[in-house]
């Protein structure tokens, strides 16, 4: 049973210091105390514990008001807590558009015949590695649709972008067998990036023709076997999803123990199937986010460019609710507008170096700082 508490002050007293009313710097002030005492009872639980019932993390899904409030400023706490004020960045190279799956939201899918397609050369991937390290980027994420790139050509890329630069590699190119996913760990990968999307194994199949969900999960325990860091994620807002679903996504970056933990939400393209279907909002994509923080609380978390898309404040309310990287776009101008997985992406025009700039801005002015360190996982084995 519920009741609400009106007019109170918050109790901060936890063995954290932190004024009343206020939390830290991040500029998140409780209005209106009129928090619900039950949502009260689980952020504590959430907090102290960092684990939750799919009903409990339900329940957080469907907060409003000042208890939203209340959630975003639990999960920017324990961020600090484990954390710090360090925000990670990871410079995304988009070297191939191609892609043979279909997937029903994105822009990529082969079905898409009015996307200029493109594949960048092992020469042109590594120049821009070496860009970004020259900016001060620690990890760079190669990024494509499913496009079949050659597994030697990959590896050759990683070795010369280590030897040349020394800094860590994400791989985010879907999925692949296990011999090239070894090849890429041997050949000096620290990361894998593969969203699982939606964790509900009809509508996964449904969103994504042709594919299965259990292959995918078989891969994300595949690359853990094989020593990665490895990230998944979720896309809040998807036809036919709900609370019950995004809290199994949430209890599925639990189980799998993610290093890294990517949640954006769904934007419609005009050239995919679901292209009339409402968008998803802010306030569902930053409580995903929250109430992951307070359940992973090692995990990193990047404050995604969908959501800065659908708000311009949206990554500096994520960077608030729990996030603590950002993944700006280091990809030569000429091909990102056709990199279109969503429309109206941000960044697109902006210059590596400017991108770099204006990120540092955002996160000097939430009284954070850009992390000089390469930002492994914090679990035991990466540090
Ligand atoms: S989501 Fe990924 S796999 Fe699916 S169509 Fe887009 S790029 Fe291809």
């Amino acid at each position: 049973m519920s009741e609400n508490i009106n007019n109170t002050t918050i109790n901060w007293s936890n063995g954290h210091n932190h004024p009343k009313g206020k939390f830290g710097n991040t500029g998140i002030h409780v209005m209106n105390n009129n928090i619900n005492s039950s949502v009260l009872k689980l952020l504590d639980k959430a907090e102290r514990e960092h684990d939750l019932s799919i009903d409990e993390i339900v329940t957080l899904l469907k907060v409003k008001g000042d208890n939203f409030t209340m959630l975003c400023q639990r999960a920017d706490r324990v961020r600090a807590k484990y954390h710090g004020k360090e925000v990670h960045l990871r410079g995304i190279i988009e070297f191939s558009n191609y892609c043979h799956r279909n997937c029903k939201y994105c822009g990529l899918r082969r079905d898409n015949q009015d996307l200029k397609r493109y594949q960048l050369t092992p020469q042109e991937i590594i120049e821009m590695a070496l860009e970004a390290a020259d900016l001060g980027y620690k990890t760079v994420v190669l990024q494509s649709g499913e496009d079949g790139y050659d597994a030697d050509k990959i590896a050759q890329i990683i070795k010369e972008i280590k030897e040349k630069a020394g800094i860590a590699i994400t791989l985010c190119v879907g999925e692949r067998d296990y011999e090239e996913y070894k090849l890429w760990k041997e050949s000096g990968a620290d990361r894998y990036l593969l969203k699982h999307e939606v964790a509900d194994p009809e509508l996964y199949h449904e969103l994504h023709p042709e594919m299965v969900f259990a292959e995918r999960i078989k891969r994300l325990e595949w690359l853990k076997e094989l020593g990665y860091q490895v990230g998944s994620g979720n896309i809040t807002g998807l036809p036919g999803q709900d609370e019950v679903i995004i809290a199994r996504d949430i209890k599925l970056f639990q189980e799998l123990d993610l290093d890294m933990v990517g949640i954006g939400p769904f934007i419609p393209h005009q050239n995919t199937p679901l292209k009339d279907r409402p968008a998803g909002t802010v306030e569902m994509t930053l409580k995903t986010v929250a109430v992951t923080r307070l359940l992973l609380p090692l995990a990193h978390i990047p404050a995604t460019t969908a959501l800065g898309t659908v708000d311009p404040e949206g990554r500096q309310k994520a960077l608030k609710a729990g996030a603590n990287v950002v993944m700006p776009n280091v990809t030569a101008t000429k091909y990102r507008p056709l990199y279109e997985i969503y429309p109206a992406k941000i960044c697109i025009g902006e210059e590596a170096k400017d991108c770099r700039q204006c990120i540092g801005g955002i996160i000097a002015s939430l009284g954070r700082v850009v992390s000089t360190d390469y930002g492994h996982s914090l679990k035991h084995g990466f540090r």
